[in-house]
Parts: structure tokens; C-alpha cells; sequence
């Protein structure tokens, strides 16, 4: 992938009051989530009321960044045409060390990806907006 992905002519998010705290933590290059009050348990995407438990007392926290590879899917094809400069790119499953799954933009690492790659957050500006993104823990990262 050599374009700059800034450049890209992307829709943007639909920003709406129950999302806005995710999206205004995305743009500061962190990654927030939903953890539930009551029952404990982090929620992810953005909802009114605890998946887990149905509480009302959701509250936002930033994730730790960490992941792990569920699937993923390299991109030849875009389904919208401004994504067509960057591809191929690779789209995945991030099970997120909080617990929720989300859905990310993957940046290549030095080796081929893997199914169960361990994964950390690393924002990046696509489109005029920074999202978050997750990209492989090289090996020797591990260790730190
Ligand atoms: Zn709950």
C-alpha cells in the first residue's frame, strides 16, 4: 500500500450523541469503549443499555489497544470507490483484550498475517479523520 491514506475521498462516520464519545476519543488517536456499570462487562459497539445485563449505566473508558486477529479479509475490490486507491488493503476481526469484538482497518506488519496475530492500536489519518486501526506486535515487541 503506497498511497496516503489522508488523501483518500471516504465517507465519513455518521456521528450521532450516542456515538459522539467514540468518535471524538478516535479523532485524539484512542480508542474508547462501553463498560457496564453493573454487570462489569465492556460493550462495544456504542449502545443505549448493557447487552449483557440491560443496564442503563454504561460508561466510557479507554480500551488498553490490545487484540487479537479473529479473521480478516484482504480487499481487491472496494465496496465504495474511494477506497480504491489503497487497495489492496486488509479489513479484520480484532477480539479486543476488554472482550468485544471490532471491526478495523489492519496495517501490514513485517510477516504475513495470521488468524490469532496478536494486534495493537495504531490510529491513522484516512480520509481527513483519524480512526482507529490495529497492526501486528512484531515479535520482538512482545517481549516489552
Ligand atoms: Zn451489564
Amino acid at each position: 500500500m503506497s498511497v496516503d491514506l489522508n488523501t483518500l475521498k471516504t465517507a465519513g462516520p455518521t456521528i450521532t450523541a450516542l456515538t459522539k464519545p467514540f468518535w471524538d476519543a478516535a479523532a485524539e488517536g484512542r480508542l474508547t469503549i462501553q463498560h457496564c456499570e453493573d454487570c462489569g462487562k465492556a460493550v462495544f459497539y456504542p449502545r443505549p443499555i448493557c447487552p449483557h445485563c440491560w443496564s442503563g449505566r454504561l460508561v466510557w473508558k479507554d480500551a488498553s489497544g490490545r487484540g487479537r486477529l479473529k479473521s480478516f479479509s484482504e480487499v481487491h475490490k472496494p465496496g465504495h470507490p474511494g477506497w480504491l486507491p489503497a487497495a489492496p488493503y486488509v479489513v479484520g476481526l480484532v477480539e479486543l483484550a476488554e472482550g468485544p469484538t471490532i471491526l478495523s482497518f489492519i496495517l501490514p506488519g513485517t510477516r504475513p498475517l495470521q488468524v490469532g496475530a496478536m494486534l495493537r492500536l495504531a490510529p491513522i489519518a484516512i480520509g481527513g479523520r483519524v480512526l482507529p486501526a490495529f497492526k501486528p506486535v512484531e515479535p520482538e515487541q512482545r517481549r516489552s
